[in-house]
């Protein structure tokens, strides 16, 4: 079978993984014709918006895409084009696999959860307004639709990946009107897969179990900012920000991406870990069915971080982005 998938580099770093990732997917035998498209501040400089129409249109086209970093100016500047992607295409759920890793010794060597995040609401929405100088709002919008959309989603992939557990994640003590209506929706759900076990934590309350005992988890769900931040603290516990991979999904596309950000201190230096986005290349395999040679590709990682000979700086090790990608080709 051959596909046709949009190619979004991104910034920073996001080059080098997404060089990394396709080399890999293409020494897999896996047929892919790739459709280059741009957002961010190249898309900005040369369509006038962070998420181009051309962008969006190459997407709807291939219905999938495998997607790099892209920065976002801080507190100034233009619209995330991450939020847009995933708010324009729909893409509704974003997960997060988080394990440990064969021969990364972390603190916790008993790490297997995912993190499920509501990708298109919440404080995300992008609705910020100053009220008087020196006063501004941020909305936090939270609807049954999504909360209903995202609560599917959860118990779906927990069946469907054979976990037992799903818990939801909540400030509702405080937030009682918008984190309420997420929890009502959750418990909904939850009432019609009883072979699953349901149950809810405070995300204050969640964050020192993670760090304490993260064995306790199974599947996490939860909204666009807690997601966000909880994504960042479990890949901590596995080996950090550049082995951990994700997908958005909606109902007619997906965009695969991992979960670092576009990295701009160590970008261009041949230090960057590949690893994230080449797992995030493995979930959009799994994804469209190809799962022998995600596995293929997942296992020639694997043997190549538990050797130990090649590794990238973060996980400890001297190799650089090219030498650990030739590695695991080598390997496959
Ligand atoms: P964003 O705000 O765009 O979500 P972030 O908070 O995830 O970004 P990053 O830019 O991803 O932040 O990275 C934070 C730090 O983690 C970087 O400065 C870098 O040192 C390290 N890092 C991130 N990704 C990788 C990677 N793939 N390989 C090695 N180090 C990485």
């Amino acid at each position: 079978m051959n596909y046709h998938i949009t190619l979004i580099e991104g910034d920073g770093i996001g080059p080098e993984v997404m060089g990394s990732a396709v080399e890999i997917l293409d020494a897999s035998g896996v047929d892919i014709r790739w459709d280059k498209a741009i957002v961010g501040q190249e898309a900005v400089d040369k369509f006038g918006e962070t998420v181009p129409e051309d962008t969006i249109n190459s997407i709807k086209k291939t219905k999938v895409a495998l997607k790099g970093p892209v920065t976002t100016p801080v507190g100034k500047g233009f619209r995330s084009a991450n939020v847009s992607l995933r708010q324009k295409l729909n893409l509704s759920a974003c997960i997060r696999p988080v394990i440990n890793l064969p021969g990364i010794v972390t603190r916790y060597q008993n790490v297997d959860l995912v993190v499920v995040r509501e990708n298109t609401e919440g404080l995300y929405s992008g609705l910020e307004h100053q009220v008087v100088e020196g006063v501004v709002t941020s909305l936090k919008v939270i609807s049954r639709n999504a909360c209903n959309a995202i609560g599917r989603f959860a118990f779906d992939y927990c069946r469907n990946h054979g976990r037992r557990k799903v818990t939801a994640v909540h400030k509702a003590a405080v937030m009682k009107k918008s984190d309420g209506l997420f929890l009502e929706e959750i418990r909904k759900i939850a009432a019609k897969y009883p072979f699953i076990e349901y149950d809810e934590v405070a995300i204050d309350n969640l964050s020192m179990q993670l760090v304490t005992d993260p064995s306790q988890f199974d599947l996490l769900v939860m909204g666009n900012l807690y997601g966000d931040i909880i994504s960042d603290l479990t890949s901590g516990l596995v080996g950090g920000l550049g082995v951990v991979p994700g997908a958005n999904i909606g109902k007619d596309y997906a965009v695969f991406e991992p979960v670092h950000g576009s990295a701009p201190d160590i970008a261009g230096k041949d230090l960057a870990n590949p690893l994230a986005a080449v797992l995030s290349a493995v979930l959009m395999l799994e994804y469209l069915g190809e799962h022998a040679a995600g596995n293929r590709i997942r296992d020639a990682a694997y043997k190549v971080l538990e050797e130990g000979k090649v590794r990238t700086g973060d996980l400890g090790g001297k190799s650089g982005t090219k030498e650990f990608t030739r590695a695991i080709i080598e390997s496959l």
